[in-house]
């Protein structure tokens, strides 16, 4: 192997490095988990949703992260989802899928013992089939329309359905019946969610009627978890709040006036966002940094070049709009974010060196870049924000 033929094979294989990097605290998701496991109380058992790459954060670590809190259950959105989790997760671990499964996937579901939700009748034989070939029940959720019309079934189908899975009991796992809250995060979205609670339990008296209850009733996300007890049933399906971040303004008032402001933060930020200082210019007074027109220097200034754009995940949006840290300090940023560079105004920073620390989100000495940094000058949300950052970041735990 002579170094010229190989070069850019090598360049592959000696894992160069990557423009920035995501560091995940564990003791933060333990607070996270724990806090949460203690509004459950000991019986709903706690999902932990991951889908959309563990909400930015990363499916291998955070599963490997959230089996160390003593969690078990994982909950994604399509089978390539619950593939991802299957190849990093412990053998007695669950995994659910509430979303998209391909007639072509079911096979592989069942054969994996992956449970998945059933929101349309037509799913049932196909799934039978399956399960006699492979001589192995097929777990399932059957999902009802309550009035959050995505997906689910309404009652017809329903009735149709549980008279399926009763008469091939040897084939199927009643797993669960559950359904979707249309926005339990919203104080003004109640009288919606009442509703959804009522028909839910018109859907349980059906199964109490034919004496056919599934191992699980479920319909929390982490609002409804940290706002509406009476809907915590047997499993409740926990994301953004496992990340450590309120549903909404609404709840997290809630929790004020329950409970006060204590001094012990009960969520903590898991993720932060790093990058290094790739080069520092000098720009004379009256000059345009990057493209356009976007930024002119008011004064003599000094600027840092960052190795981050919007192909990053560091949202366009941010032009000339937002702050990183450097040395501690906040650095404006000063233009226009382009597809793969960024520059910032370190004029009042003194000190700062090439390869010098950049925290894009998280804390830094006394400082700290929050996603609702991204999120108040941008049409983004924080679960848009963070699903976004692309999978090819490296992602490492940290204490
Ligand atoms: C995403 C999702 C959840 C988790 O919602 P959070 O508000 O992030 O807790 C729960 N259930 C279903 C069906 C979902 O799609």
């Amino acid at each position: 192997m002579t170094e010229a033929k190989h070069s850019r094979f090598d360049a592959f294989v000696r894992n160069v490095r990557h423009s920035s990097r995501i560091e995940l605290s564990q003791s933060a998701l333990k607070k996270n988990v724990n806090f949460l496991k203690k509004k459950l109380g000991s019986h709903p058992r706690y999902s932990a949703v991951v889908k959309a790459n563990a909400y930015g954060h990363g499916i291998p670590q955070m599963v490997k992260m959230l089996e160390a809190c003593g969690l078990n259950h994982f909950s994604v959105a399509s089978a390539y989802e619950a593939e991802e989790v299957l190849k990093c997760s412990s053998g007695s671990s669950d995994i659910m899928i509430m979303g998209i499964l391909y007639d072509q996937d079911v096979e592989w579901a069942i054969q994996n013992g992956i449970e998945f939700y059933v929101f349309n009748y037509n799913r049932l034989p196909l799934a039978l089939e399956k399960a006699k070939a492979l001589n192995k029940k097929a777990r399932v959720h059957l999902e009802v329309e309550t009035g959050t019309n995505r997906t689910g079934m309404t009652e017809p189908f329903f009735k149709k359905s549980i008279t399926f899975l009763k008469r091939h009991q040897e084939y199927f796992q009643f797993q669960g019946m559950c359904t979707h809250l249309g926005g339990a995060e919203s104080r003004s979205n109640q009288f919606r969610v009442a509703q959804q609670i009522g028909r839910f339990k018109g859907y349980l008296g059906e199964l109490k009627t034919r004496k056919f209850l599934p191992q699980y009733l479920h319909m929390a996300c982490s609002a409804a978890v940290l706002a509406m007890p009476e809907t915590h049933y047997d499993l409740v399906r926990v994301g953004v709040a496992t990340y450590g971040f309120w549903p909404s303004p609404d709840i997290y008032y809630q929790h004020i006036q329950e409970k006060g402001r204590g001094k012990d933060a009960p969520m903590n930020r898991i993720i932060s966002w790093k990058t290094d200082v790739m080069d520092i210019k000098n720009v004379p007074k009256g000059d345009f940094i990057g493209y356009g027109t976007a930024y002119q220097a008011s004064r003599n200034m000094r600027v840092a070049v960052i190795p981050v754009g919007y192909c990053n995940g560091y949202p366009r949006g941010q032009s000339n709009n937002a702050y990183v840290l450097i040395g501690g300090r906040r650095a404006p940023v000063t233009g226009m974010v382009n597809m793969n560079l960024f520059m910032v105004d370190i004029t009042d920073i003194p000190g700062v060196e090439l390869g010098d620390e950049v925290v894009l989100l998280g804390k830094q000495k006394n400082n700290t870049i929050n996603v609702s940094s991204f999120t108040n000058y941008t049409q983004l949300i924080n679960n848009e924000m963070l699903s976004r950052l692309p999978a090819a970041i490296p992602r490492y735990i940290v204490k």
